[in-house]
């Protein structure tokens, strides 16, 4: 590791269509509060520590020009899927980040992560080989659902199983890795055609192990339309 002190950069992907939403417009432009949730969740990432935000977007984007940002944001090209734009997002980084800088990946749809959360992930990992990323543990019950219905009475979806919840988590964003692993370990993924739902789990295959960073549970990634009016009572209360 180098004797450098690491640079934090920011990649938000937000190049999805947020089908789950049922709403013409992409989950990222739909207002809260007066403002697209976008801008709430690049605002939320303006720290003195983070250099640059690098955003991926849908390459047919028609409402990025309708936002107003506090600092200047780079913008790429989303991809196919999350992964794919992350990907993106690290290529754009490559000519100006060190191996061993920082960098976070923050959702979109996640407008209401507290500020103090991202100081607590960035200063609880800054020595740590790997990163890791915010999360909460679970607190309902967990059942495993059987992957067949065909035994099940008129098409139910029955348990296989409990699952502990001990050592249970929801893994949300930001994800804070190390530029360089977290560059190899999507290639690495991507190159063997798979797919990862978040980065940790690419850092994971390489055989390494992400730290959980207790978070909030506010920190809601905005997915079906009732997911708004929670933002909005979550992001009141932020700004009290
Ligand atoms: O679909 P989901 O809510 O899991 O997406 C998580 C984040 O990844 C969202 O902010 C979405 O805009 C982004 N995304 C992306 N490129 C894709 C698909 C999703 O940047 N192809």
């Amino acid at each position: 590791m180098s004797n450098k002190i690491p640079n934090y950069w920011a990649i938000v992907p937000a190049a999805g269509s947020g089908s789950r939403m049922k709403n013409r417009r992409p989950k990222q432009y739909l207002d809260l509060l007066g403002k697209p949730i976008l801008q709430h969740t690049l605002e939320r990432l303006c720290l003195p520590r983070i250099v640059d935000i690098v955003v991926c977007l849908a390459k047919d984007d028609a409402y990025w020009e309708t936002l107003t940002l506090p600092k200047t944001v780079i913008r790429v090209d989303g991809g196919k899927e999350r992964c794919h734009s992350v990907l993106n997002g690290l290529q754009m980084l490559q000519q100006r980040a060190q191996p061993d800088d920082w960098v976070l990946i923050h959702d979109a749809a996640r407008p209401c992560v507290r500020q103090a959360d991202i100081e607590k992930l960035m200063t609880q990992l800054a020595y740590h080989p790997v990163g890791g990323l915010l999360a909460v543990p679970v607190r309902d019950t967990m059942k495993r659902a059987a992957l067949s219905a065909s035994n099940s009475h008129q098409g139910e979806i029955e348990i296989s199983e409990t699952i502990n919840r001990k050592s249970l988590w929801h893994a949300l964003t930001p994800q804070m890795f190390r530029f360089k692993t977290l560059y190899n370990a999507l290639q690495t993924t991507l190159n063997r055609g798979e797919l990862v739902t978040d980065d940790a789990q690419a850092i994971e295959r390489l055989g390494l192990r992400p730290v959980l960073i207790e978070g909030h549970t506010d920190n809601i990634k905005v997915t079906h339309p009732q997911d708004l009016n929670l933002a909005e009572l979550y992001l009141r209360q932020l700004e009290l």
